[in-house]
């Protein structure tokens, strides 16, 4: 009998029970496929290995929300390349948005202007940013349930800051209308890219912090590690396994069943007892796979997000290091018209692995992944063949837009696939191939959000479709509040063996299989 049995290897199951076993307490990881990550992993292909979804990790530096993840299970600082910042594109003009705020705070003067509406936009935009930054990393967690989450929240936001929760019923475009800013399409073009690329959603829908916290990612740091989310999970898997947790791959858990101390989960493989679980895949899964009250209690968070789920589609390159020559970052997010809907290019991610990765590509050569968000409605009910047409024209036309940033991007490709919702759907086995959790409204997020616990003893949920929503420092914050309480409630356990781990090398290569993602014919 496991004290936690952790059904989804990805980051938000393989970090609770990184946190939980280096606790003392015994944990069990279930993943349906040949290896973890889920949205976070990775996949190789001659000699290059390419992030399957996230690219950048987000605040694992010291002191942040991921940082404390790897302090707390006695894993080594991220080794890997610290962004400076990256390049937005623009349709008129290039932006550089630098970590540094004061670099920062220069360049968006220059790129949009410095009117007191702009500096008074900008003076809300940074204090917001600042004091739910530091909220997160102090754990805060939502939606509240009870007088000990008020006052946790409440401790966490402290006192002198706790008038600014009221920005939570209010979003960027009503502050923006208050600046009188909206008429001014680059600022509202970059605002709005950086709000759908975090949090999934629009200026007029994204609450306002929430959209804040979004606009302001790259300040709290964002990280590549040396050899991409392969190298990251060889270090997490390794570091989990150190610490004497169980990791079983190829393990599609069917059912969870029983009550609090004495849940069976079987698998298509075997099956298991734990004393609690936690169900780290979207609602929808755990619905599907949990007892009926938790069936019960989802669905209407279920019926509720269906329409607010989109998809991602995605190019992954390897490619002879001249063609991304000329740029001096990394990473580079593109707008190409402020009129037409974001998405589907209009709205992309292009990350390129550093010149000193050779675990992420062969010496000259890089790894670039280029994304974009994407309705599922469009990949649906396709026959084979419009569904391969599609996908091809959806991969060339990622990579012709790409080209303003890297005019020879692609000509003389050694790698060429292209990921589409089917793909994702087939990956990690969410439903429609939706990622990334919902796109946040103030109908859905906060303290509408999904909750970890939903009042069934013994059991939780956690990842990108429980509150804080999506993204690899959503699914640490998660993890941090989920391992919580499940260590308050282990606490009655007075043979619970209470240990610190101790400091280690994130760098121990995990015994776990290559997932392939689907060939290009598969797809
Ligand atoms: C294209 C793209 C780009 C992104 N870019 C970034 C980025 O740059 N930075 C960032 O922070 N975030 C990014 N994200 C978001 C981030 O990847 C996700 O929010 C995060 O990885 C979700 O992790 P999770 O653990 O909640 O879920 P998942 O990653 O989906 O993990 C769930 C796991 O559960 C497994 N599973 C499912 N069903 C079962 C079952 N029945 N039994 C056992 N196992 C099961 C799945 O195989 C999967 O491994 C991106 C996402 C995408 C798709």
């Amino acid at each position: 009998m496991y004290d936690v049995a952790i059904v989804g290897g990805g980051l938000a199951g393989v970090a609770t029970a990184a946190r939980l076993q280096a606790r003392g307490l015994s944990t069990v990881v279930l993943e349906a496929h040949g290896q973890p990550g889920g949205c976070a992993g990775s996949f190789r292909r001659r000699g290059f290995a390419f992030d399957v979804g996230a690219t950048t990790l987000v605040d694992f530096g010291p002191g942040g929300v991921g940082g404390e993840l790897l302090r707390e299970i006695g894993a080594a600082e991220l080794e890997g390349e610290h962004l400076p910042g990256y390049r937005a594109w623009l349709p008129d003009r290039r932006v550089t948005l630098h970590r540094d705020p004061s670099a920062w705070a220069v360049e968006r003067a220059r790129a949009f202007g410095d009117t007191p509406a702009h500096r008074s936009f900008w003076g809300l935009l940074d204090r917001l940013a600042s004091v739910f930054w530091r909220a997160s990393r102090r754990g805060a967690a939502l939606p509240l349930r009870s007088p000990a989450d008020v006052v946790r929240a409440a401790r966490s936001v402290g006192l002198r800051d706790l008038g600014l929760a009221r920005h939570m019923g209010r979003t960027m475009a009503d502050a923006l209308k208050s600046a009188r800013l909206t008429d001014d399409r680059p600022l509202c073009g970059l605002l709005a890219m950086l709000v759908e690329d975090t949090v999934h959603s629009t200026l007029a829908d994204a609450p306002r912090i929430n959209a804040a916290l979004g606009i302001t990612i790259r300040g709290a740091g964002l990280s590549r590690a040396r050899g991409g989310m392969r190298g990251f999970w060889a270090g997490l898997v390794g570091r989990y396994r150190e610490l004497g947790g169980e990791l079983r791959v190829g393990r599609a858990v069917e059912r969870v069943e029983g009550r609090e101390g004495a849940f069976r989960v079987t698998t298509r493989r075997d099956r298991l007892e734990a004393a609690r679980v936690v169900l780290a895949v979207p609602p929808a899964l755990a619905s599907a796979i949990g007892p009926p009250e938790l069936a019960e209690a989802l669905a209407p968070y279920i019926r509720r997000d269906a329409s607010a789920m989109g998809g991602a589609i995605a190019v992954f390159l390897g490619v002879p290091e001249r063609e991304v020559a000329g740029q001096d970052f990394t990473h580079h997010q593109l707008l190409q018209s402020y009129d037409r809907p974001l998405g589907n290019g209009n709205n992309m991610f292009v990350s390129v692995s550093a010149h000193v990765d050779t675990e992420s590509a062969p010496a000259g050569h890089r790894a670039v992944m280029i994304s974009t968000h994407c309705e599922l409605a469009a990949w649906e009910g396709l026959s084979p063949e419009a569904y391969a047409g599609r996908r091809r024209e959806a991969g060339e036309n990622l990579v012709a837009l790409a080209r303003r940033v890297y005019p020879d991007l692609g000509r003389e490709a050694l790698v060429c696939e292209v990921a589409t919702p089917r793909t994702y759907e087939r990956f990690t086995r969410r439903p429609r191939g939706a990622v990334g959790g919902v796109r946040l409204s103030r109908a859905n997020a906060n303290q509408e959000a999904v909750p970890h616990d939903l009042g069934i003893p013994g059991l939780w949920l956690v990842g990108d479709g429980t509150w804080p929503g999506l993204g690899t420092v959503a699914c640490c914050l998660g993890s941090r509040i989920v391992a919580e309480a499940i260590l308050r409630r282990a606490d009655w356990d007075p043979a619970r063996r209470r240990r610190r781990p101790d400091r280690c090398r994130l760098a121990q290569a995990p015994e776990t299989s290559d997932r392939r993602i689907p060939s290009s014919s598969a797809g």
